[in-house]
């Protein structure tokens, strides 16, 4: 079993999907956890849930294409909690469906700003509190679109991409400092994101894609990406930095 007893947790996109399942098992299994998304209403209630079970909890509203907001919540959650240990920058968008020769400029700059951006400055944040501790973890969300291309999906691809550069040269950086940085590479995961793609008719293609491309023949689970987080940021991946792990059924090998 992994423990992160006396251990600070903090997770961006963490009041849905991937993040709220990460934010969950980051406290039960025992750390103090800093849930931030832009959503106040739906942070709030999560935190309040878990800490309704007894976990320890602080609900930070950000914008994590804002630096001050972000400067903002790193602070806020060492005020509270006195440290950091692990985060998980995962707060996300999905851009509108264009092809490159169509895309929109303000689409580009919405989604760069947020799923790349967004975690550069939190990394900067959060690293300039891991220095001084001399420890820390990062696991910055890619995804298999990090990998390959995307069909009128360039935007978001390009960012993804962008997020592995990011995590590789901070993980160099830091390297000899107490602090790993790694990325985790979800394929299809089921999420309020991916029902959005099937709303907007990508159901049929998400459907081929799962049984034609996926190895495993089945999407994966939340806490199937939550389980990766929390190993990585463990002491059983000790050794293990600037990685971008894939958490996809085996899809990447097609
Ligand atoms: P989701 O939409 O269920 O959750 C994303 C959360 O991020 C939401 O709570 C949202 O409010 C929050 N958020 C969005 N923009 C924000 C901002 N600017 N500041 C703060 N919070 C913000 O999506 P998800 O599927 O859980 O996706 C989480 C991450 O996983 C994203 O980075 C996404 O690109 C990535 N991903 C998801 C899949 C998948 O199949 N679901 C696959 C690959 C990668």
């Amino acid at each position: 079993v992994i423990s992160f007893e006396n251990k600070v947790a903090l997770v961006t996109g963490a009041a849905s999907g991937l993040g709220l399942a990460t934010a969950k098992a980051f406290a039960e299994a025992g750390a103090a956890v800093a849930l931030v998304d832009w959503n106040e209403r739906e942070v709030q209630t999560a935190a309040k849930e878990l800490a309704d079970k007894g976990h320890r909890t602080l609900a930070i509203q950000c914008d994590v294409s804002d630096d001050a907001q972000v400067e903002a919540m790193v602070k806020k959650t060492v005020a509270e909690f006195g440290r950091l240990d692990a985060a998980y920058n995962n707060a996300g968008i999905q851009n509108m469906l264009a092809e490159t020769a169509d895309v929109p400029r303000d689409d580009y700059d919405r989604v760069m700003a947020i799923n790349l951006r967004g975690v550069w400055s939190s990394m900067k944040f959060e690293l300039q509190v891991m220095r001084k501790q001399g420890s820390g973890v990062i696991v910055n969300c890619s995804s298999l679109g990090g990998l390959v291309g995307g069909n009128q999906r360039g935007t978001y691809h390009a960012a993804k991409h962008g997020v592995i550069g990011f995590t590789k040269s901070a993980a160099l950086e830091y390297a000899t400092c107490g602090i790993r940085v790694n990325a985790v590479c979800p394929g299809l995961i089921r999420t309020p994101m991916s029902d959005k793609m099937e709303a907007e008719g990508q159901g049929e293609a998400l459907k081929i894609m799962r049984e034609t491309f996926v190895p495993m023949q089945r999407e994966g689970m939340p806490e199937e990406i939550a389980n990766t987080v929390l190993f990585l940021c463990s002491d059983l991946a000790s050794y293990i930095t600037g990685q971008s792990i894939s958490v996809d059924g085996g899809y990447v090998m097609r």
